[in-house]
């Protein structure tokens, strides 16, 4: 048995990704920038979908840059794609989170493209590339307006300057000047003014860096709701989150269909247990439902130490699949730690049946549960999800648990396009 295979045994549920639809995203988001580059954003574990195999499909599908938040996970993927082959030429990896202290001589050997928006940190580059002989690439960032990293347009002309010295001493190769929209995913007349503002600072900012002789390549400032629904903001190059793992910023916006995206990954995780309940009998921690009748009841493994979360208790929605087609249903009673309930609908007559595959039940123990995936298939949306939850779309796929074994599909595509 393959380690695959044995996570399998082990570890009933799985989350499901489909390569193609990644790459399908792409092409879809490209329609949107056609003169932009793409980075393709695989922070989080590429949103819980596993870095190397989106990184790689993405790489095959067009994007020609990777974006991560964390040195270490830009350190991981670097020498994953080393060990893959994958000339580092031909995959520049920007990491944005830079904490100081951090171990920049293993950044710059690694080849990874940094973010800098404090001198501080410009400082701490600059040393280690005098100690290990190499030049630091760098993308100077700019607070345009969310108050995160970069440096606000007070700062600039400092950094600007140290900057330009680091360059003129052969420290730094200047490759980017960047930010990030706080709220491109906002319509209204407030949001669409503040990607505005955004795209104002930027330019001052800009002309700041220009003024201190620094002209950078790349300008980049959109993620995914920039790139669908702000041209004036798609610059040299656009990061591309969310919309490639087929999911949309802002469903209350356009759905993924609506924008002709397929989300990338179906969760999914066997029945492990179908009974009757009697009539007036609580389900789950707290007794929070009550079976208004008497009742199908499944058992699903998988709760919230696998990043389901319990926010989604008492409503959640899942597809079960049956021999008798299709059922949509959700979950009952809080969800647990490892496992969570869902109604199968009223039973009649049968007592105390066991645990197993009987006549009447409208599932059996082993089939399969879907919590979210493609709405194509009639799967929940992992927006639904969110919107139980109280959250965001991002929120349930990033934080599905590590332990999840993660199945790949629809790598042929990917076959057909490395020539
Ligand atoms: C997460 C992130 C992105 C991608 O955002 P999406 O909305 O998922 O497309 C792009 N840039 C930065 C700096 C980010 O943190």
């Amino acid at each position: 048995m393959n380690e695959e295979s044995s996570a399998f045994a082990q570890y009933p549920a799985r989350a499901v990704v489909d390569l193609s639809a990644i790459a399908d995203n792409l092409a879809v988001l490209k329609q949107s920038a056609p003169t932009a580059i793409q980075m393709a954003v695989v922070k989080a574990d590429a949103y819980g979908h596993g870095i190397l195999p989106v990184a790689m499909t993405a790489l095959e599908a067009g994007a020609s840059w990777l974006g991560v938040a964390q040195l270490g996970e830009a350190l991981t993927l670097r020498y994953a794609l080393d060990e893959a082959g994958i000339a580092r030429e031909k995959a520049p990896i920007l990491t944005w989170i830079a904490p100081s202290g951090a171990d920049w001589a293993q950044a710059l050997e690694a080849d990874l493209d940094l973010s800098v928006s404090w001198t501080w940190v410009l400082a701490q580059i600059c040393a280690a590339a005098r100690e290990t002989g190499k030049k630091a690439r760098i993308h100077v960032k700019i607070d345009t307006g969310m108050s995160r990293a970069g440096s606000t347009l007070a700062d600039l002309p400092a950094l600007a300057s140290a900057v330009r010295m680091a360059r003129d001493e052969g420290l730094v190769e200047v490759i980017g000047a960047w930010s990030h929209l706080s709220r491109a995913d906002d319509p209204s007349d407030e949001g669409n003014a503040s990607t505005a503002s955004h795209v104002h600072i930027f330019e001052a900012g800009c002309t700041i860096l220009a003024q201190a002789g620094i002209r950078p390549e790349l300008r980049h400032l959109s993620a995914t709701s920039g790139i669908l629904w702000h041209p004036e903001a798609h610059y040299d190059m656009v990061r591309a989150g969310i919309g490639m793992y087929g999911l949309s910023p802002n469903s209350a916006v356009a759905s993924a269909s609506d924008l002709g995206l397929r989300p990338a990954m179906t969760l999914q995780a066997p029945l492990t247990s179908v009974k009757v309940i009697e009539e007036d009998t609580p389900a789950s921690y707290g007794g929070t439902w009550r079976s208004p009748s008497r009742r199908w009841v499944g058992l699903v493994p998988l709760g919230y130490a696998d990043g389901i979360l319990r926010a989604g208790s008492n409503g959640a929605p899942v597809l079960v699949n049956t021999d008798r087609g299709p059922i949509r249903t959700h979950i009952v009673g809080r969800v647990c730690m490892d496992q969570f309930i869902i109604d199968l609908g009223p039973a009649s007559g049968e007592a105390g049946l066991p645990t197993g595959r009987t006549e009447n039940a409208p599932a059996q123990v082993g089939d399969g549960v879907i919590l979210f995936g493609d709405p194509a298939t009639g799967a929940p949306l992992a927006d639904e999800w969110a919107s139980q939850a109280g959250t965001i779309n991002y929120e349930i796929v990033a934080r599905l648990g590590e332990r999840i074994p993660r199945l790949y599909i629809g790598a042929a595509r990917r076959e057909e396009n490395c020539s």
